[in-house]
């Protein structure tokens, strides 16, 4: 494994739990010193003891990515502790219920805004100063398939995700001449211990769409931060603004031939 992340500093949120956990694994197993935020702080701990065992350097920070004071606080804990910011994945999210729009009860719409998209905005808000500071760096934002898509009962999470999209774009066009790379992460169906559980509840539904997944299953989380990781390499210098689609063809539309 290469060790290009050596002397970087990397913040990832939603780092307690599924894709979160494995990217701050593999960022640390490249040499990076990770804060690892979550609100979860069991799961934070669990995640620090795996990157601990593996010889890695982390910090853990419980962290309400949709609250302004926890966000800012973190970021001059970092700039105070660390000094600099190379690279930061903005993954922490929540599905919210699933409710047709004339059902969709209000309160639950605004707190899956306030994870999924507030939260992106202020970590970039507080991100992009520091690592302006720190000569560069690039970012990471976790949207979804449902950033393409209009899954029925999800439109909370559709929209949240559809203006992560959008917030990236603009990160994007801002920061490029400052040598700060933005872009975000599509996972399609990824098999994280929430996914896993619903499986369990609803296996029906869990087999027909991993049959409409063209690689016919869902992804491992370590396959879909690998992605994220790749993105905040310097082997992704001059990929800006894009939104990289991991979903094993569930997006490319069109039919199978039988
Ligand atoms: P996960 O539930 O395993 O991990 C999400 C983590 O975010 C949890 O540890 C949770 O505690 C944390 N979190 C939730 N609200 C928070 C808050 N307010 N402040 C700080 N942390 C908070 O789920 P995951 O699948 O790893 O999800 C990671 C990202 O990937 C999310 O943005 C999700 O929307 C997105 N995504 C997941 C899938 C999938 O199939 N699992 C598909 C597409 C997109």
């Amino acid at each position: 494994m290469t060790e290009d992340f050596n002397g970087k500093v990397v913040l990832v949120t939603g780092a307690g739990s599924g894709i979160g956990r494995e990217a701050a694994r593999a960022f640390s197993s490249r040499g990076a010193y990770v804060y690892a935020a979550d609100v979860n702080e069991n799961g934070l701990a669990e995640t620090e003891d795996l990157i601990v065992r593996a010889g890695g350097k982390a910090a853990i920070a419980r962290v309400d990515v949709a609250s302004e004071e926890d966000v800012s606080t973190l970021l001059a804990r970092i700039e105070r502790d660390a000094g600099r910011l190379d690279a930061a994945f903005n993954n922490a999210g929540i599905t919210g219920g699933t409710y047709r729009i004339e059902d969709y009860p209000t309160d639950d719409f605004d707190r899956v805004l306030r994870v999924n998209l507030r939260s992106v905005f202020l970590g970039m808000k507080y991100q992009l100063p520091l690592m302006k500071r720190s000569g560069g760096g690039a970012i990471c934002n976790t949207a979804s398939v449902a950033a393409l898509t209009g899954p029925g009962g999800m439109s909370a999470y559709a929209a949240s995700k559809h203006g992560v999209h959008g917030l990236t774009r603009v990160a994007a066009m801002e920061n490029a001449a400052h040598g700060i790379r933005v872009n975000a992460l599509a996972p399609g169906w990824i098999e994280t211990p929430m996914v896993v559980a619903n499986s369990a509840q609803n296996p029906a539904f869990a087999e027909l769409a991993r049959t409409a997944i063209p690689a016919k299953r869902g992804a491992q989380p370590a396959e879909v931060a690998a992605a994220a990781v790749w993105l905040c390499s310097s082997a992704a210098s001059y990929v800006i603004g894009q939104m990289l689609v991991v979903d094993g063809g569930m997006t490319i539309g069109g039919f199978e031939l039988q």
